[in-house]
């Protein structure tokens, strides 16, 4: 029921988005989550998210998982870990790409000395979160779990914490030479560039 709630406020919000994309990740693929276009409603964004901080504070008072924070990695983590941080009473912060490309920890923010959920938009390889996750572990923090609104990893990619997710869907990516719309040289669209 959740996974449908939410599946609905997406497609409501326009972020769900069909044709053939290259994502992030440089896979490609059929569909793409532009969850910022559900994060725009600040009362959206809070009624997608209050079943996974639901979940993840009943994990907190059976003292499953512990946390002090939550981090996203910018830009798609940065609303939804504020969002949960507002729900589950934790503060929140982000991590950023330096000038170089690194995954970093900048404008004074400190990673804290405890255990500390990664929040994100949509997971798709994870690469952000793994890359936050070893920024944040290197200056002393602990990665307890991950969070996300979308988790849409292709069977086989695995990840070293729990994955708390609003919503898991088996939404086929490819590697560009796999790519059945490529095969048929339809052009792809980058999400989040010009007019998208
Ligand atoms: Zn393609």
């Amino acid at each position: 029921m959740e996974k449908e709630k939410i599946i609905a406020a997406l497609r409501e919000s326009g972020a769900m988005l069909e044709g053939h994309f290259l994502l992030s990740s440089g896979r490609h693929a059929d569909r793409y989550f532009q969850c910022a276009k559900l994060f725009q409603y600040p009362d959206r964004a809070a009624a997608a998210l209050a079943p996974l901080a639901d979940r993840i504070r009943r994990d907190m008072q059976s003292r499953r998982l512990t946390l002090c924070a939550v981090a996203g990695p910018a830009l798609g983590g940065i609303i939804a870990a504020y969002e949960l941080g507002r729900q589950l009473g934790l503060p929140a912060f982000f991590t950023e790409r330096d000038p170089s490309g690194n995954m970093a920890l900048r404008r004074g923010f400190e990673a804290p000395a405890g255990s500390i959920l990664i929040a994100e938009d949509v997971i798709t390889t994870a690469k952000s979160s793994c890359e936050t996750a070893a920024v944040l572990e290197k200056l002393g923090a602990r990665v307890a779990a991950l969070a996300c609104v979308v988790d849409r990893r292709a069977a086989g990619i695995t990840l070293d914490w729990p994955v708390y997710a609003a919503c898991a869907l088996d939404a086929p990516s490819w590697a560009p030479e796999d790519c059945p719309f490529c095969a048929r040289n339809i052009p792809w669209i980058k999400p989040g560039s010009r007019n998208q």
